[in-house]
């Protein structure tokens, strides 16, 4: 189908990406990768596009740096982008990966965005028969937290 499924060394895409955004932004973007390389199948363009919402994000709604995290796990790989900065009320978390969302907090305002860039990432989690889950809490932070599976169930092994 639309995926171009292959294995990949998903901790190099992270490291070349921190390296862009960071530059790019100014920002502190720490990379914490368990392991020399990090195999995953899937789509590499598509984790690629999915890590730099994550963190787009990260740099939009914190000022601190950033940690994201590349785990190998026994049935799969997690990946991890954390930041310390406004957090989502929990009440809100439900609904963020929706199209057009943002949580309506005066401080948003400030940063641009059409809240397309969860829902995007939630397909790209999908297609990946990943999961995802967020631990955030008002003024310290947000983890986004996604787990993918070894191999592919709609996808030859
Ligand atoms: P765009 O898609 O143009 O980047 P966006 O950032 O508003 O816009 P999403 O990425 O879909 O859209 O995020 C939806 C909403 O979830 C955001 O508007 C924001 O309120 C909240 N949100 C997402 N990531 C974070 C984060 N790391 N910290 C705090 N709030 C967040």
């Amino acid at each position: 189908d639309w995926l171009n499924i292959a294995r990949f060394d998903v901790s190099q895409v992270v490291k070349e990406l921190s390296d862009v955004l960071g530059t790019t932004f100014q920002r502190e973007i720490r990379v914490h990768i368990n392991g020399n390389a990090v195999q995953m199948k899937g789509d590499k363009d598509k984790i690629r596009q999915l890590l730099l919402i994550l963190i787009d994000n990260a740099i939009k709604y914190s000022k601190e740096p950033i940690d994201v995290r590349v785990r190998p796990e026994k049935n799969g790989v997690k990946l991890e982008v954390t930041d310390y900065g406004i957090g989502v009320p929990e009440s809100e978390i439900p609904y963020m990966f929706e199209r057009f969302y943002r949580v309506d907090s005066a401080r948003h305002r400030s940063t641009g965005g059409s809240g397309l860039g969860l829902s995007i990432a939630k397909k790209i989690i999908d297609m990946h028969e990943g999961t995802v889950e967020v631990f955030s809490k008002p003024g310290s932070g947000t983890t986004i937290s996604i787990q993918f599976p070894r191999n592919l169930k709609s996808s030859p092994q």
